[in-house]
């Protein structure tokens, strides 16, 4: 069996790495779908679809995931939600459950006949792309809520400075 998790990872954190966990406890293969792939460079999507999958895949190599066990597809948004599941399925390996919190999804891939399950949150307060974002942002502390290679990734890429950078008023 195979499951479904979509979702921005702006960045992948903790939480992420918690709830595909779980998931593969489940089904023997996950599909992540990173939602909203066309966006970039802005604060609350900062990084690129491509930068996203390099995260995400350093990041469960990290955790002992092996690569026979995921599937890592990047999904643009489309304008119509009514289509947006045909538009996924056209991207991904077949699947039977969808795992969601996101009521919206839940809906869509309901009325196209999948079985939903809602994941439970994993240290919601902390582990969610809003507050890694956040504490980026303050200089904080984001390490701690990201797997290493994360850390390592956004360092390579420069994407504290670039956050900062994003967040400058026009002058
Ligand atoms: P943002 O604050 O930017 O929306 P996020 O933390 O909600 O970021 P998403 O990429 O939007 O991250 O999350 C995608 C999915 O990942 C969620 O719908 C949820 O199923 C799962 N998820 C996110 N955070 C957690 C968490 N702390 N515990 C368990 N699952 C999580
Ligand atoms: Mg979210």
């Amino acid at each position: 069996m195979r499951g479904l998790l979509v979702g921005r990872m702006q960045p992948v954190h903790d939480g992420h790495l918690e709830v595909i966990k779980r998931i593969l406890d489940d089904v023997n293969e996950v599909i992540i779908g990173i939602g909203s792939a066309q966006l970039s460079h802005t604060i609350k999507d900062p990084f690129t679809a491509g930068e996203r999958v390099m995260m995400l895949t350093k990041a469960l190599t990290e955790n002992g995931i092996p690569a026979s066990k995921y599937y890592i597809i990047p999904i643009q948004d489309v304008a119509c939600n009514s289509i947006w599941v045909a538009h996924v399925k056209m991207l991904t390996p077949p699947f039977t459950t969808v795992y969601s919190g996101n009521s919206l999804v839940h809906r869509l891939f309901e009325e196209d006949g999948h079985p939903v399950k809602v994941p439970p949150l994993f240290n919601r307060e902390v582990y969610s792309g809003t507050e890694v974002r956040r504490r980026m942002l303050e200089s904080e502390d984001w390490q701690s809520l990201v797997p290493k290679s994360v850390v390592e990734v956004i360092n390579e890429i420069e994407g504290i400075s670039r956050l900062h950078d994003l967040s400058r008023k026009e002058v």
